[in-house]
């Protein structure tokens, strides 16, 4: 009998918070169900882990509390803005799509609300990557992995996939009593249904994920009538089998042996990162009830934890926080909410286990009172770093230019002679009109006195410039072909400054190269 059974039957009087087994059945159950499916063994110490370990299945127990409801919060936010995004509509005028988030690979344009992303400005992604990774290390450096434990995508599709199964399959000691049963038709039916909104779900997911690269409500029509492009349906099973692969049959295995994150995130953490811990200063020596009050008759120490096992019961990883920290726990903080359940019951204090730090538990062992560092050195380095990059950003965003001009000389040849004497070069111009209307734009070549500037294909001229007209949010490359009459020394490279000035009036934007002689 598990050593927590006979307090539980003198604490079983209680009346347990609604919903909630009662103590005794808790532990009775902990007595009878091992922490995985196949567990018959204890496990090797530490230096004889093996370095893959096959899967045992984990039959993690419905829980409620503050950490379960922020859990839930988490995911019905991050899903609902995954699933329903892509229908999102946003005007941008006549030409433009309408689908406030859009990756628009043909045109190769990114659109996001009112920001539109072009090649040339790849570097607003170089900047999202850094304040993510930055909001990241911030993240880890307060409160260690909270990444994993709510916003992970792998963590949110779990946690749905295991309510379903608990949903399917009834709670842990159900579903452990009918994975031992012999297969019979209830069996079947429940895990078949299980298996089916698996992969409704995995389905869904895929099929979001293409919602992003065309107009939505199109693709959508398109799919059903088997008229969307190949690439569509195969991402769509692709992403299918990932999601039912990974969510349903690997789940912690993905955070164990194939995410970086927790092997990068532990050289990056200190000592005063809060972390979901076990308050062994509280707990130990652990005793059940009843063993604690004989122990304290004969004026010996007993701990606050009564080996209930709860904590590692309702933990979706199958790890018993007790040992320590270790790489399955992804701080989700459930055995929070499960042990302040049994504290709760017995009337002792809650946050046995709490977010907490080790240099807090030696403190309080030697009577000191615990230190809670949020502002420290690094916390603040990444905080600093998250406003540079944003506010360069936002102001490169606000004053961003509706136009622009990049110039490359030919390579070959880098010179030409005419019959007459003087020298051509040739370049390739490309101008930018990121309106949404026509726009006409004046081109000025300077640094050369006397040069001759034709544009291939463009005979409009204003002032004696070359006028090049340019649809609305393209881009256009024109050859543009520079003529010197004067004589240029041997190996002369003069620069020169292209200058586009819109015909309506506006700032000119301006590119350089050079002018290169024999
Ligand atoms: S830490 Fe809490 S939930 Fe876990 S075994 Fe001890 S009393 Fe039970
Ligand atoms: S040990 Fe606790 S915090 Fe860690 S994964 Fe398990 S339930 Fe979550």
């Amino acid at each position: 009998m598990c050593p927590g059974s006979d307090i539980a039957l003198a604490t079983n009087a209680a009346s347990p918070p609604l919903g909630q087994p009662p103590l005794a059945e808790l532990v009775e159950d902990a007595a009878r169900t091992p922490l995985r499916a196949n567990a018959t063994e204890p496990d090797p110490p530490d230096d004889e882990q093996p370095l893959y370990a096959a899967r045992q299945k984990i039959y993690p127990q419905h829980v409620t509390g503050t950490f379960r409801r922020v859990k839930w919060l988490v995911l019905f936010i991050t899903l609902g803005i995954y699933y329903l995004l892509p229908f999102v509509r946003w005007d941008r005028g006549p030409n433009a799509p309408s689908q406030a988030v859009l990756i628009d690979f043909p045109n190769r344009r990114f659109y996001f609300f009112f920001i539109e992303i072009w090649p040339q400005e790849v570097y607003y992604l170089t900047g999202l990557l850094i304040l993510a990774a930055m909001a990241l290390f911030l993240m880890n450096a307060i409160a260690g992995r909270v990444w994993c434990g709510y916003l992970c995508p792998q963590t949110v599709w779990t946690d749905l996939f295991q309510a379903i199964e608990r949903w399917t399959e009834g709670d842990r000691r159900e579903h452990l009593q009918r994975d031992r049963q012999p297969w019979t038709v209830d069996r079947l039916a429940r895990a078949g249904t299980k298996h089916f909104f698996w992969l409704m779900i995995a389905w869904w997911t895929g099929g979001a994920w293409v919602l992003y690269f065309a107009d939505a409500p199109t693709i959508v029509r398109d799919l059903a009538t088997f008229q969307a492009p190949l690439i569509a349906y195969v991402f769509i099973g692709l992403l299918t089998f990932t999601t039912y692969t990974l969510a349903g049959w690997m789940r912690e295995q993905v955070c164990v042996y194939m995410c970086p994150w927790p092997r990068i995130q532990a050289a990056l953490t200190d000592e005063y990162a809060l972390n979901v811990t076990y308050r062994y200063d509280r707990g130990e020596p652990r005793a059940s009830l009843k063993k604690a009050a004989a122990l304290h008759e004969q004026g010996l120490p007993a701990g606050d934890c009564i080996d209930c096992l709860q904590c590692v019961h309702v933990c979706p990883t199958g790890v018993d926080i007790r040992n320590g920290s270790e790489l399955g726990c992804i701080q989700c903080g459930l055995c929070i909410d499960a042990c302040d359940a049994v504290m709760q019951k017995i009337g002792r204090p809650s946050r046995l286990i709490a977010y907490d730090t080790d240099v807090n538990i030696k403190r309080r062992q030697q009577g000191q009172r615990p230190i809670y560092r949020i502002v420290r050195t690094r916390t603040a380095l990444y905080a600093v770093i998250i406003a540079l990059v944003g506010a360069v950003m936002t102001y490169t965003l606000a004053t961003r230019r509706n136009d622009g001009v990049s110039v490359i000389h030919d390579r070959n040849p880098l010179f030409v002679r005419l019959s007459d004497g003087s020298l051509r070069n040739a370049f390739a111009v490309r101008i930018l009109n990121k309106t949404l209307e026509t726009k006409s734009f004046a081109l000025k070549v300077s640094g050369l006195a006397d040069a001759e500037v034709d544009v291939i294909g463009s005979a409009a001229r204003s002032g004696g410039n070359p006028i090049i007209e340019v649809g609305p949010d393209q881009s256009r490359e024109v050859r543009v072909l520079v003529t010197a009459h004067q004589r240029l020394v041997p190996g002369a490279s003069i620069p020169l400054t292209f200058t586009i000035a819109p015909e309506t009036g506006g700032n000119a934007a301006s590119a350089g190269d050079h002018f290169l002689g024999p």
